[in-house]
């Protein structure tokens, strides 16, 4: 199979099948306790595209997110491939990956095999009207993340 074909499939899957997608279940025993729950949602107005996210962070780590949304599939497979990829990570490390994934875009930095199914996403550096679409998942839980900070410590 060729690597366009292939990362259209991925591309494909991701927006029919989205990881993570809903509501934190918060009725659960796993949430019960003083976990912070956070909310953050954003729009790409030049495509309709809509991500809403709510996550929890625990002793500095992600420990759970959720999406929801509404737009084109670029934007949709984005979020569903960023949920996967920063879940169970420190704040630092989500923190350095959406910088990369903002170089990656920008045509300043190459990906690599770490960076998994986003790899799929990364031909739209070619495409800069689209570039806004596969950033905002990411540029949405950036705002949550500063958000959470400045409620945590004012
Ligand atoms: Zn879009």
């Amino acid at each position: 199979m060729e690597i366009e074909e292939l990362y259209k499939e991925i591309i494909l899957d991701h927006y029919q099948n989205p990881r993570n997608y809903g509501d934190l279940d918060l009725s659960s025993n796993f949430y019960r306790g003083a976990y912070p729950f956070c909310t953050a949602e954003g729009e790409n107005s030049l495509c309709g595209d809509a991500i809403y996210l709510q996550f929890f962070i625990e002793d500095g780590k992600l420990i759970d997110i959720k999406f929801k949304g509404e737009g084109c599939a670029l934007s949709l497979a984005s979020a569903s491939i960023m949920t996967e990829m920063v879940k169970g990570k420190t704040l630092e490390e989500i923190e350095s990956l959406i910088n990369k994934v903002k170089l990656i875009l920008e045509g300043k930095e190459e990906s690599s095999d770490e960076l998994g199914d986003f790899q799929a996403l990364e031909g739209v550096k070619n495409l800069p009207v689209r570039i806004k679409c596969v950033l905002l998942a990411w540029t949405v839980l950036e705002d949550g993340i500063r958000d959470y900070k400045k409620k945590i410590s004012p």
